[in-house]
């Protein structure tokens, strides 16, 4: 089911590049976007855990993606996704209404609250284009299976009962709050630019996690596996 997932891009990568990758690996799931429902995510989510300026310096300096064009995008994405996240706030669901077995294994039971889910039929995409990031507008015509924005994600309905889809987003909520929205969107962007979409160190960290959440492999804190692989990077 994965193989109909596709990954959303912000940044770094061409559009034509990313179809081509996406076209190849077969798959289809954005996500990595963001979450919350909070006026200043970037307050709500100054909650002891450190932000990463040294991701955030790297990634912008080396994504293709210039500064300039990141810091005049990013503000009005931040407002995209509020006003959207607001828009659609009275239909998300606590992931902990969906009563999963294995999640609260791996997830503290105040993040299976906190976080909420919207099922949807297409996902809200921002506009990138009138955005200045018309390279990438060929993502706001596509149909994908999953987006996070900071602690809510819309999923497809049709995935919507897949535990290991919410767990693979859950771990993009903890990676958009130890992060924060601004250092998670350039680390991703560049994360694909420089290893391509299924190796960007941010989703490959995802699809790790998830992987060894599907095997019948040792429990383990998610929220621990993201600090720690959080902590090794360059
Ligand atoms: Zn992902």
């Amino acid at each position: 089911m994965r193989r109909r997932e596709f990954i959303a891009v912000l940044g770094g990568m061409t559009a034509w590049s990313v179809v081509v990758r996406a076209q190849q690996a077969g798959m289809m799931r954005i996500d990595g976007l963001m979450s919350t429902a909070e006026t200043d995510p970037e307050e709500a989510f100054g909650d002891g855990y450190r932000k990463s300026s040294i991701i955030s310096r790297k990634a912008i300096g080396t994504c293709r993606l210039t500064p300039e064009e990141f810091h005049t995008a990013y503000p009005k994405l931040r407002a995209w996704i509020q006003k959207t996240l607001e828009f659609y706030e009275e239909n998300a669901k606590a992931v902990a209404a969906m009563h999963f077995v294995r999640l609260p294994l791996y997830f503290d039971a105040s993040l299976l609250e906190t976080a909420k889910f919207i099922a949807i039929d297409r996902l809200p995409m921002p506009p990138l284009s009138a955005m200045g990031l018309s390279r990438f507008a060929v993502f706001e015509q596509g149909d994908f299976s999953g987006i996070t924005y900071l602690n809510r994600y819309f999923i497809k309905q049709t995935v919507v009962t897949e535990e290991a889809i919410h767990f693979h987003e859950l771990i993009h909520v903890i990676q958009w709050r130890l992060l924060g929205p601004e250092d998670f969107l350039a680390a991703y962007a560049n994360g694909l630019d420089e290893f391509g979409y299924e190796n960007s160190p941010l989703e490959k960290m995802a699809y790790d996690a998830e992987a060894a959440f599907r095997r019948p492999s040792p429990i383990f804190d998610a929220e621990k596996f993201v600090a720690e692989q959080l902590g090794r990077f360059p």
